[in-house]
């Protein structure tokens, strides 16, 4: 329901963490943070307010200065941990808003290639498949556009990578996403208000979307695989 992404240059979970905190008027059931830290994912969710969340993170710390976070507001499965978000697949971590509405054909797919999931949400099926993908040889950024190309619904997405300190890949089809700019740093957030103690900077994915998103900024897509451009503004929250 509400997604928060950073490329930083400090240490990413507080931050994460009080993101959410600005997503929080949309409703929850659970959130949950994943990092990359010398090169290596990890992640910690948690059921019910985002206080407990934040007392996990007191008590399994994640450090790194990359990291992605969700607030779930569960469609397809309950408001357990194992479904909350990032859902993770070997080098794929990836939160999502929304819905994949061909989510059991795709499970079906994957079975026949012997993989299944944890979890009981249709967005496990993306880290699936974009696993897949990377085990086929696809590097992170073909294996997402692949697996995009794959799902039918509507939706917001941002995937992080085992291995790669300094990417996030960001797709939009009927679920608004937002990339904030940095000095240095980049940011995303399924609404801009998440972005707003970071930067008033700010590009809007168009539907259709997908991102590569760098500390050196974001290279945009439209739905054909086209470079696109994708205006920069500054927006006042009054905050
Ligand atoms: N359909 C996904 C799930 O149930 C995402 C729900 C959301 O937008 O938070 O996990």
């Amino acid at each position: 329901c509400g997604i928060i992404g950073v490329l930083g240059k400090h240490e990413v979970a507080p931050l994460l963490v009080e993101s959410l905190k600005r997503l929080e008027y949309r409703g929850y059931d659970s959130a949950g943070i994943a990092t990359v830290n010398n090169g290596k994912l990890d992640r910690r969710r948690a059921v019910g307010k985002l206080w407990n969340l934040s007392d996990l993170l007191v008590h399994e710390p994640l450090a790194g200065k990359s990291g992605i976070g969700h607030t779930r507001w569960a469609t397809h499965g309950a408001a357990t941990a194992v479904n909350a978000h990032p859902h993770r697949s070997g080098p794929v971590s990836v939160v999502h808003n929304g819905i994949i509405e061909n989510f059991r054909d795709l499970r079906a797919e994957l079975a026949e290639a012997g993989i299944s999931p944890e979890s009981e949400t249709d967005t496990e099926t993306v880290a699936l498949l974009t696993r897949l993908y990377m085990e086929r040889g696809m590097s992170p950024r073909e294996a997402a556009v692949e697996t995009l190309g794959r799902l039918e619904g509507a939706f917001a997405l941002l995937w992080l990578f085992d291995g790669e300190d300094d990417l996030m890949i960001a797709a939009r089809k009927g679920s608004p996403l937002a990339i904030g700019h940095g000095d240095g740093e980049m940011f995303v957030g399924s609404d801009a208000i998440a972005l707003a103690p970071m930067t008033d900077r700010i590009t809007y994915l168009e539907e259709g979307d997908y991102a590569f998103i760098t500390r050196a900024g974001a290279d945009i897509f439209d739905h054909a695989g086209r470079r696109a451009n994708r205006d920069e503004s500054r927006i006042d929250l009054g905050q």
